[in-house]
């Protein structure tokens, strides 16, 4: 009776293969007994190539007694596999303990750029008396830029502004100040508005880099007048810098401000008794300004007859650097984490 000795050899080296999974102790015991009775060169498997020695009949009857025994043991192998992470995950649970008495790991704190930080400063202070905020675009096309602001295509004024051309009719803005056109073209008199944003210009040395940040003030309405700009800019000078400093307004030039004016603040470093950074002066300038050009006026299709207007702008890097009194304009744009952690 060949078939049953071959029955009784399978039955023999399965009850030995389950007896040997059971005495495992961990995954690696384990992968070593399915390799000696599964693997293609293993016991189990072995038996199968023996199939050939049999009578055709019983071949059929034998084929399936091996593969029974085959899926017996791999279930047997799963359900130990099972048992032996169950016991291996408790282990480390119990090994691995959390000492609750450790300090926790920190999570580094961000802070807001000393830029930003002004942008939301000047925001607030020109919200409180009124102002809404204007947005527009980086890329400006030479009418906002320069046409409109009374810079028309002959005018020495573009020679001071370095600007970069992306086309023939297309700039990097060079100032803030095509934001007041693109409101004055949306919105009717009165208005009262500031435009913080990103400006270029081809420089780059202490106190230039090619990309900086302007605040545009504009205020347009009936019989708005230099005082009006004059009281406005003194408030936002003081809240600015907390103390009640004096300001001065020097005559100047700007294409799109009839008359125009340069206005500087008592330094707030020697008080006004001069120093290295007001260079002896105990003035430091830190805008320009103006009555709104009529010519401006007359772009925008507003009546320079009924309204009049003033408009301002000044460098937020610049007033930046006084308040935190910051020496290098490039700190704030080389990402070094040792400048930037102070304003944490
Ligand atoms: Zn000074």
């Amino acid at each position: 009776m060949a078939s049953v000795s071959h029955t009784d050899v399978i039955a023999t080296i399965t009850d030995q293969a389950v007896t040997e999974v059971d005495a495992t102790q961990n995954e690696e015991q384990l992968e070593a007994v399915r390799v000696r009775y599964l693997g293609r060169k293993g016991l189990l498997t072995a038996q199968l190539k023996t199939i050939g020695d049999l009578p055709e009949a019983e071949r059929r009857d034998f084929g399936a007694t091996v593969n029974a025994a085959k899926s017996r043991l791999s279930r047997q192998f799963e359900s130990r596999l099972l048992a032996l992470q169950r016991v291996s995950r408790a282990s480390a649970l119990t090994s691995e303990s959390v000492d609750v008495t450790l300090p926790g790991r920190r999570n580094d704190r961000g802070g807001i750029h000393p830029v930003t930080r002004t942008v939301r400063r000047i925001n607030e202070i020109f919200h409180r008396i009124g102002f809404d905020v204007a947005e527009g675009p980086e890329i400006e096309d030479d009418f906002h830029n320069f046409g409109a602001l009374n810079i028309p295509i002959d005018h020495p004024a573009r020679a001071m502004h370095d600007t970069f051309y992306v086309d023939d009719d297309h700039v990097l803005r060079t100032h803030t100040s095509p934001v007041q056109i693109r409101y004055m073209k949306t919105h009717k008199p009165p208005l009262q508005v500031i435009a913080p944003g990103r400006v270029y210009r081809c420089d780059s040395d202490v106190t230039h880099t090619p990309m900086f940040h302007q605040v545009e003030g504009l205020v347009v309405g009936v019989d708005v007048s230099f005082a009006d700009l004059k009281g406005v800019l003194t408030y936002f000078a003081q809240e600015f810098f907390e103390t009640d400093l004096p300001l001065r307004f020097r005559p100047s030039y700007f294409p799109f401000t009839e008359p125009s004016a340069e206005v500087d603040i008592g330094c707030i470093f020697c008080k006004g008794t001069g120093c290295r950074v007001c260079q002896r002066t105990g003035w430091i300038e830190i805008l320009g300004c103006g009555m709104v050009h009529p010519e401006v006026f007359r772009q925008v299709d507003i009546d320079n007859e009924a309204y009049t207007g003033y408009a301002f702008g000044l460098g937020i890097e610049r007033v930046t650097m006084l308040r935190y009194g910051v020496d290098d304009l490039r700190l704030f744009f080389n990402n070094e984490l040792t400048f930037l952690s102070q304003f944490r």
